[in-house]
């Protein structure tokens, strides 16, 4: 026996939407399948939820469920309106716990799938509204540290004026006398006969009696959305996030589509970005790099300090562990990687020069490179 869907949510059988969604939201994270791996009672839950949530938020798979209960969706064939069957495919507004934040890379094709136009749902009429894409340029640091943003943009909303059902408040929906209320038309051609969406109700088995004026009988307008989000540290150019529900309203009762924001990351001065490592350059004097020392430089959680080996060359990669990017999935941070080169000293004083040419003269055997460069040299001069 199936569970009573407003006992599972845990809501009244008057509950508002926005309170089903509520109870949803509080729930599904609880259960969510990302939260608990490999817990089969957990993964129950979940889907009792889903359903329940699917059924509920929808206004007619809802009239449906408090008239008839579970029946209503039981694929006997035969019901009022054919397409109602098939419950499959439960939209999860949660899989923000799972791999929203891709990896980048691979380009565009991608957001096909997930920018396309509203998706015919499988109910007469019905219809999912379209994701929605925002491109968000944020700070280095803001990458780093994770911060909140307030984005705005325009997208369709249900209509406050009629909340979404298209008819002039005091007014309502008459059973469309075309196709009788299924919502489809039988068109036959010669031994074909075509099962077509009623073209008057578009499929939806009902008609507006007068349209609301705000509008036009459409249930939506197109309206700015503010909402405020949350960049988890870590995050890269090309990392998505997805927010769910935020996408365009539905048409005819469909849910919302999901906004998708799409994080860009303005380039840094110092620091540059290879996956959970940070490389920056670092120019360090002629005598640290031979005598070797101990340099400050900057890492992004503040300055540090870098021990530099004696005779150190130009080029030479040093290691700073642990002072990369935090990992969006949590785990190791990556490191900071330094190259340093080294500054040749201009401009420099007669009493410099001098010490520098006594320098030269008393380091004449400190250069292997040199000589083992110019003992290579000599094969190539001695064949001409
Ligand atoms: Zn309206
Ligand atoms: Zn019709």
């Amino acid at each position: 026996m199936a569970k009573d869907y407003y006992e599972i949510l845990g809501v009244s059988k008057n509950a508002t939407t926005q309170e089903i969604k509520k109870a949803y939201r509080k729930l599904a994270i609880k259960y969510h399948p990302d939260k608990n791996p490999g817990n089969k009672e957990a993964e129950a839950k979940f889907k009792e939820l889903s359903e329940a949530y699917e059924v509920l938020t929808d206004q007619k798979k809802r009239s449906m469920y408090d008239q008839f209960g579970h029946d209503a969706f039981k694929k006997s064939g035969g019901g009022r309106n054919g397409g109602m069957g098939g419950m499959g495919g439960f939209h999860d507004p949660f899989d923000i716990f799972s791999q929203v934040f891709g990896s980048g890379g691979g380009g565009g094709s991608i957001f096909e799938e997930f920018f396309g136009g509203g998706r015919q749902g499988s109910r007469g009429g019905a219809q999912e509204g379209a994701d929605l894409r925002y491109d968000l340029e944020i700070d280095f640091e803001d990458a780093v540290y994770g911060t909140d943003k307030k984005i705005a943009y325009n997208r369709m909303q249900s209509c406050n004026t009629c909340h979404g059902s298209g008819c002039k408040p005091g007014s309502g929906k008459t059973t469309c006398s075309r196709c009788g209320g299924s919502g489809y038309v039988t068109t036959n051609h010669a031994f074909l006969s075509m099962r077509q969406p009623c073209p008057t109700c578009h499929g939806t088995g009902q008609v507006i009696e007068k349209p609301c004026t705000n509008c036009r009988g459409e249930g939506r307008v197109r309206a700015q959305k503010n909402i405020q989000i949350h960049i988890p540290p870590g995050v890269e150019t090309g990392s998505r996030l997805r927010v769910a529900g935020e996408g365009e309203a539905g048409a005819n009762g469909g849910p919302s589509g999901d906004l998708y924001v799409v994080i860009h990351v303005k380039p840094h001065d110092v620091f540059k970005r290879d996956g959970l490592d940070i490389m920056c350059e670092v120019p360090i004097s002629f005598a640290t790099a031979t005598l070797g020392g101990i340099v400050e430089v900057p890492t992004i959680a503040g300055k540090a300090k870098l021990k530099i080996p004696e005779g150190t060359q130009t080029g030479t990669v040093l290691r700073l562990k642990g002072k990369g990017m935090p990992s969006l999935r949590g785990g190791r941070r990556g490191d900071q990687h330094i190259r340093v080169f080294v500054e040749i000293p201009q401009k420099l004083t007669k009493a410099q020069k001098e010490k520098l040419m006594e320098f030269a003269e008393a380091s004449k055997d400190n250069h292997p490179m040199m000589n083992s460069f110019m003992e290579k040299a000599k094969g190539f001069f001695k064949g001409k």
